[in-house]
């Protein structure tokens, strides 16, 4: 098991919504915490990115501002979170779930330092609401929550692949898969893997991320034990 205390595990809104790529799939809900939850009874403190693409994103919307658009798409991140926070709560686990947009009748604002208390307590801590801000992305916000929280590392579950490729696989049968890579090689390649704010945030701050498939959610607990799974990204190996 590769030595890793605090993780940011970020969640897509497309991976809670399993193969109708909107709401909720309970089973593929349950699936994914069942797994969170082997990683928090191995005594990793487990920190939550949750995206909201299963419901708005903000840049799709149209007869609407993008300010306005992305506050939707915002808040779609918090109904996420709730999802998560319940189904982790029924499996028996300590959770708390911060938003970085006060609403605080369902949820605690996001405060750094009560957001590392909970992790060294055992809670497993759901960030929603990303930043905050308009115009940003949950990629984004778990690269600056990672960064905050001093995480050893950012787990980034994908849909629909296994790794960073150097072309799209689903459309070329000769594309490479990295097992290895640097943020400045895909800022440089212009793989789209995260948005670059969010990857050069990590490049210019050290932070390390290991991309794998979360169709599959034993993999967040596999990549720790398999090297060859999934792509590990750093600023330099
Ligand atoms: N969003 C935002 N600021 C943030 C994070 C998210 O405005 O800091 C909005 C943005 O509109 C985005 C939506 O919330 O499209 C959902 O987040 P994201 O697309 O990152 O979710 P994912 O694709 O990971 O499901």
């Amino acid at each position: 098991m590769q030595d890793f205390k605090r993780i940011v595990l970020k969640l897509s809104g497309e991976a809670l919504s399993g193969k109708a790529g909107f709401g909720f799939d309970d089973e593929v809900i349950d699936n994914i915490c069942t797994n969170i939850k082997t990683l928090s009874l191995r005594g990793i403190e487990v920190a939550i990115v949750v995206g909201g693409g299963n419901f708005w994103r903000g840049r799709s919307g149209t007869n609407i501002d993008r300010a306005s658009s992305d506050n939707i798409g915002m808040l779609g991140t918090v109904m996420n979170g709730l999802r998560i926070q319940g189904t982790l709560e029924e499996m028996g686990l300590d959770t708390r779930l911060m938003t970085a947009i006060s609403m605080t009748e369902v949820a605690e604002p996001y405060i750094r330092r009560r957001a590392i208390r909970h992790l060294e307590k055992g809670r497993i801590v759901i960030f929603s609401a990303g930043t905050g801000l308009p115009y940003f992305s949950t990629d984004t916000t778990a690269s600056l929550r990672a960064l905050e929280i001093g995480a050893d590392v950012i787990l980034l579950g994908k849909t629909g692949t296994d790794g960073i490729y150097d072309k799209d696989p689903n459309v070329y049968d000769d594309a490479v898969k990295f097992d290895k890579l640097t943020y400045k090689e895909i800022l440089q390649r212009q793989l789209k893997i995260m948005d670059t704010t969010a990857t050069s945030l990590c490049m210019d701050n050290d932070m390390p991320l290991i991309v794998f498939n979360i169709d599959d959610p034993s993999n967040m607990v596999k990549v720790f034990e398999d090297q060859d799974l999934g792509t590990r990204v750093k600023e330099s190996f």
